[in-house]
């Protein structure tokens, strides 16, 4: 998928796609029944990432000549959410795997393409974007991972990075790492790894408060010697401009993420309310319950408009950055509280393991941390403001 190829209709459209609901059939088929046990068993489910491969997900955003689906970014962000719904686990085994689909199909040389894009796009190589280091997150200009120039064009990398999504088990990484120069700048630019490559490797996985079967891991360049077609498109100095790039459509696909849970979280909390019964009637019956739910159902509904908004933005002008930041921002938010909620709707039950809700509120806060973190959407919603003439050139009048 490509900007450009973005439609009006596509963000416009009411009706559900057939491709967004064979996903919500597969997961309510496939993956819903079995949740809790998708859970509780240790290891990695090789068998719902082959049954993903096998929908064409991991070619989602891969033109159609290499391979992929090249499907319209709202189905893109549907499908986000359906998974989400499912189990939160799925669109994770995604998100950074699109990035780097993205990336290579927007940038990557015609080489890099006909290489890449077809083990991706079947998902026999899953990919991790490698941007963050120790001392380097929001602020990635700081990042000291060095891509030494060598005479034959070749380069030679060294660094270290940290919490890497897919980082241990990917079979593409596309690193952020600098040419080094006397000022300590140089160059800023994206290298494709392979993991085979001597000098790579993962130095530690990460454990974290949710999302366990999804691996964040630490990885080392120690003398990696990568060829002159490592560089993504063969220009040098593009990297921070290709990453920015990636993060409008990438905070959309993960407002829908946040929405899939928060939606899921709203199903069970009102099941929940109709089922259990206090003080000789369901809780339902309650008052205080029924803000809770009322106020769940409120939020949502306005996420998923402004989640809308977002996409008929994109469409119509092509960039969205200030209304992808806001759908992420209040998305991401919403489904903290939401989570929360839930967990107040069922009780002593709403924090115990074997109910999903306790899974739920783990999960959401990853949301506000990563795509750029919270504050930083805020930073993006008020530099547009700023930026633009007034209200009418924002969209907001
Ligand atoms: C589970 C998980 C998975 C991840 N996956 C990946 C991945 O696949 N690839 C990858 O490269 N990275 C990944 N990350 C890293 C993530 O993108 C960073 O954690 C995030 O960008 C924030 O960087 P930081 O943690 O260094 O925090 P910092 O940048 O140090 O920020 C710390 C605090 O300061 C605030 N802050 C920083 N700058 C400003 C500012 N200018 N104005 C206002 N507030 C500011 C932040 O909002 C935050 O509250 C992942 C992180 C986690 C936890």
């Amino acid at each position: 998928m490509s900007d450009h190829e973005i439609s009006a209709h596509d963000a416009a459209a009411d009706e559900v796609s057939a491709i967004v609901e064979g996903v919500r059939q597969f997961v309510r088929r496939e993956i819903a029944p079995r949740v809790a046990r998708l859970e509780e068993a240790d290891g990695f489910p090789q068998d719902v990432v082959d049954a993903m491969a096998g929908l064409g997900l991991f070619g989602m955003v891969i033109p159609e000549s290499h391979g992929g689906l090249d499907l319209p970014l709202a189905d893109y962000v549907a499908i986000m959410e359906e998974l989400a719904a499912g189990w939160s686990a799925m669109p994770s085994f995604l998100n950074s795997h699109c990035t780097v689909a993205r990336l290579i199909a927007l940038y990557g040389t015609e080489a890099q393409k006909a290489r890449y894009l077809p083990q991706l796009a079947d998902g026999s190589r899953r990919g991790a974007i490698v941007l963050t280091e120790p001392s380097a997150g929001s602020d990635l200009k700081q990042i000291r991972t060095q891509a030494v120039p060598q005479p034959d064009g070749s380069y030679v990398l060294n660094g270290q990075k940290t919490f890497i999504t897919n980082g241990l088990r990917a079979g593409l990484h596309i690193v952020l790492a600098r040419a080094p120069a006397a000022d300590g700048k140089g160059p800023i630019s994206l290298f494709i790894v392979e993991p085979e490559t001597p000098g790579f490797e993962v130095t530690r996985v990460i454990d974290k408060m949710g999302f366990k079967h999804v691996d964040t891991a630490e990885l080392r360049f120690d003398d990696v010697r990568l060829g002159a077609d490592a560089l993504l498109g063969g220009e040098t100095g593009k990297g921070l401009p290709q990453v920015l790039s990636m993060l409008e459509t990438g905070r959309l696909a993960m407002a829908g993420t946040a929405l899939g849970m928060a939606r899921e979280a709203l199903s069970i909390a009102l099941q929940y309310a109709k089922d259990r019964e206090a003080f000789g009637q369901p809780i339902a019956g309650h008052q205080a319950v029924q803000i809770h739910l009322a106020n769940m159902a409120t939020q949502l509904a306005a996420a998923r408009a402004l989640l809308g908004e977002a996409l008929r933005h994109k469409a119509r002008y092509g960039r969205a950055d200030m209304f992808a930041s806001m759908a992420k921002l209040f998305a991401t938010e919403t489904t903290m509280q939401i989570t929360q909620d839930a967990m107040r709707v069922l009780g002593g039950y709403g924090y115990v393991a074997e109910f999903p809700i306790e899974r739920l509120y783990r999960e959401a806060p990853i949301y506000v941390l990563t795509e750029g973190t919270n504050e930083i959407q805020r930073i993006v919603i008020a530099r547009e403001m700023i930026k633009a003439d007034g209200p009418e050139r924002l969209g907001l009048v």
